[in-house]
């Protein structure tokens, strides 16, 4: 195992900064929070044939390997600041380790995150990283605080994650190259490169009241800010922002990925209908389109409406294994 070669490649691409009087090369880092804010600290596991295909390339698993955790970040609101790394690798591989190092630091660039140390060992390939973030005391975003008549939000499309791992499942998409089909290279890098909504999440302090990232699908996710707050949800299905799917797909498939689907780690929020122009300014400032999809009212769960108004039942909840 190259180990002492891959932290030097890693510490070599890393930038100087002032938080952090010292990085990767000793037994533990120091960093410099900035005076008077609070922590936020994640970490999030990825093993191979669990969380991803197995042929997963290295860059695209460096880039989603921080994406999942940048994406924790976000929902509190936080600054994302330092993380470390932990690899479990099968074999040596200088070439595949660089490609893992490229995806990896192009993420954590364009976030401003430092990757400050790690650890390397030898077993089946699972790469986890521990994030950790910077927010005033009382600006987080929790998951317990809707209130209700709050509008409920969701950014960007979910459901087209769940969409590609759909398309690779039935042997129909290839995550390893570019698909000549638009659609499926689309819903290809939505399944690969997630973009962690950390600026969407910094602008909505002070305006949302509670926020969660979609991880394991809208209904499962939304469930735990509705448990947490001791409140129910109502959704409107057309609301949904649509999606992108294969052609010919069936409307009930699409609203299963829409409300059950992981792994798209959009955002999820609650807030007063009185910040909905805020709330629109905020977000495209960042780049972002969010969609109100319903209300959150008084009582527990979450009832998903039709057209017509009548209760629609998904078929399918929450996180689904692809393998197995
Ligand atoms: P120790 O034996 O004291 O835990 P290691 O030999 O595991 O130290 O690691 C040496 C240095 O390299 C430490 O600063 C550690 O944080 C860093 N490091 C090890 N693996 C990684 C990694 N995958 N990514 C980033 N830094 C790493
Ligand atoms: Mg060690």
């Amino acid at each position: 195992m190259p180990e002492f070669d891959l932290i030097e490649r890693l510490r070599s691409r890393i930038r100087e900064r002032g938080d952090v009087p010292l990085g990767i090369g000793d037994d533990a880092a120091l960093v410099q929070p900035p005076p008077g804010e609070q922590l936020a600290i994640t970490t999030d596991t990825l093993n191979s044939g669990v969380h991803f295909p197995p042929e997963t390339l290295p860059a695209d698993l460096g880039w989603k390997t921080l994406a999942v955790n940048l994406s924790d970040l976000a929902a509190m609101g936080a600054q994302p600041r330092w993380c470390t790394l932990s690899l479990s690798l099968p074999r040596e591989d200088a070439a595949w380790l660089s490609a893992f190092a490229d995806g990896f630091i192009a993420l954590a660039d364009a976030h401003g995150i430092a990757l400050v140390g790690g650890d390397t060992t030898r077993g089946p390939l699972s790469t986890s990283v521990t994030a950790i973030g910077s927010v005033v005391p009382g600006g987080a975003l929790r998951r317990d605080g809707a209130q209700v008549g709050d509008q409920i939000w969701v950014t960007g499309q979910p459901g087209e994650a769940a969409a590609a791992l759909a398309l690779w499942q039935a042997g129909r998409l290839d995550v390893t190259q570019v698909a000549g089909e638009p659609v499926h290279e689309r819903l290809r890098q939505r399944l690969l490169r997630p973009s962690p909504r950390v600026q969407a999440g910094l602008r909505l302090r002070g305006l949302a009241h509670a926020c969660v990232d979609i991880s394991d699908g809208l209904l499962a996710d939304l469930g735990h800010v509705c448990a947490r707050s001791g409140v129910g949800a109502e959704l409107s299905l057309p609301a949904l922002p649509p999606i992108s799917a294969p052609l010919a797909t069936a409307p009930a498939q699409l609203h299963a990925w829409q409300l059950g689907g992981g792994d798209d780690y959009e955002l999820c929020f609650t807030a007063a209908p009185t910040r909905h122009e805020a709330i629109v300014q905020a977000l495209g400032s960042a780049g972002v389109a969010a969609t109100p999809i319903g209300r959150i009212v008084s009582g527990h769960g979450i009832v998903v409406r039709d057209q017509a108004g009548h209760p629609w039942q998904p078929p399918r909840q929450g996180y689904q294994h692809f393998v197995g």
